[in-house]
């Protein structure tokens, strides 16, 4: 019996696969410091757990309607209120996580073959969510000179009669770079003249380290880019509710009403506890979401110091999100012992089987010669992670 293209070739999460990886290892006692997942360490606050257990003490365990209840969907509408954007609670659906409103999306908008410009370095389950809803993913290479930003002409250049969308990520995962408002503008420009959907993902629009940067969503740039735009958010980064599962995504009426349907016959409503948790989160949490940001820069400052000391490795300094994303490229072509290092992944794998320190190589994301470290974990690990990692390039090159 055959299974269908889909199953044959949809990847494992390479960031999920590596998080299990390290599990196997610990499971085994080695004491392995974990770069791998990008994952906050830090507990649900309180107040969201409080919520959850009142709502199972109020036996609000139903189905609930399929895009969310009216309470969460408005209190996301005041959120992105905040962030400039005005939405009607109608317009946002309630999904399993942004993975899971990012998939609805596409299947809302993408017919086969249709294609979606994705800017390298991207998050890994892109491609695979793309190629899930029958399009095709046209990967277009950032370089680091631009700050892995995609420039206009690449985007001009990409652009086919197949085009049907672009997904913009910003701040970034795996760079930390975030994109300024002129440049969104001439993104968002560029898909109003080519009657394009743009899918912004801001799941971490609040975790940005400058108090002179602020997040710009491409949707608060004109009426005429909002309706083409899908924003997706969730509650997993900046609240540390990853096993939760709330995201959320926010578009334009027909298209919200489309994404409902799709949501309805396939998933229903998110769990209804979370739905009650996730309201506490954005009703009660903010004070608790502002200490996480602080220890989150106060590591990014540390860790880009420490990498930038380290010979031969050096990094872009990140302006959001808890990812830092390291340039191996000196690395490349040496030798250590027997063994040739040819690849990031190479390099990632020496630093995971002989000095215990997990991180995803760049191959995930679609470009090469960089390591991406994610430092969503302890100070204590951090420090232990980076030391081995020095460790590593001074014993052997
Ligand atoms: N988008 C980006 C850029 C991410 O890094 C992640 C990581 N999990 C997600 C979406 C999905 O997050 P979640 O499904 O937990 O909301
Ligand atoms: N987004 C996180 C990461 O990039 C979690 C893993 C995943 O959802 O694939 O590591």
């Amino acid at each position: 019996m055959k299974l269908s293209k889909i199953a044959e070739t949809v990847c494992p999460s390479p960031t999920l696969s590596m998080a299990s990886r390290v599990q196997e290892k610990r499971a085994q006692g080695v004491d392995i410091v974990d770069f791998s997942a990008g994952e906050p360490d830090f507990n649900t606050p309180d107040c969201v757990k409080e919520a959850a257990v009142q709502a199972l003490e109020n036996n609000f365990t139903h189905y609930t309607p399929y895009a969310g209840i009216e309470e969460l969907r408005s209190a996301f509408a005041k959120y992105l209120a905040d962030l400039g954007l005005e939405y009607s609670s109608s317009q946002i659906v309630v999904s399993n996580g942004s993975k899971h409103a990012l998939k609805n999306a596409f299947t809302a908008i993408l017919d086969y073959g249709d294609e979606v410009i994705v800017p390298a370095p991207y998050w890994n389950s892109y491609i695979d969510i793309i190629n899930m809803c029958g399009g095709v993913p046209v990967v277009v290479k950032t370089k680091k000179s631009n700050g892995f930003r995609v420039q206009l002409d690449q985007l001009c250049e990409a652009l086919t009669k197949k085009t049907k969308a672009i997904i913009i990520n910003s701040p970034n995962n795996p760079t930390g770079m975030v994109y300024s408002a002129e440049e969104l503008a001439e993104i968002g420009k560029f898909a109003v003249d080519n009657d394009l959907f743009i899918i912004s993902d801001e799941i971490y629009s609040r975790l940005i380290y400058s108090k002179k940067l602020k997040h710009v969503s491409i949707a608060s740039l004109g009426e005429d880019i909002k309706k083409r735009t899908v924003v997706i958010g969730g509650l997993s980064k900046s609240h540390a509710m990853t096993g939760w599962r709330v995201g959320f995504s926010a578009s334009d009426t027909e298209l919200a009403e489309a994404i409902g349907r799709i949501q309805s016959n396939s998933t229903s409503n998110v769990n209804s506890i979370a739905q009650k948790a996730a309201v506490a989160a954005l009703e009660l949490a903010e004070e608790d979401a502002n200490a996480m940001l602080k220890q989150f820069e106060h590591r990014r400052d540390y860790i880009a110091q420490r990498i930038s000391d380290i010979p031969f490795l050096s990094s872009l300094l990140p302006k959001g999100a808890f990812y830092i994303f390291v340039d191996v490229s000196k690395l490349i072509g040496e030798n250590i012992g027997e063994r040739r290092i040819e690849t990031a992944a190479d390099v990632a794998d020496i630093l995971f089987e002989k000095y215990n320190v997990a991180v995803v190589p760049s191959d995930a994301f679609g470009y090469e010669d960089h390591i991406r470290i994610s430092y969503a974990t302890g100070m204590r690990e951090i420090v232990e992670g980076v030391n081995r990692i020095e460790r590593f390039v001074k014993d052997n090159f």
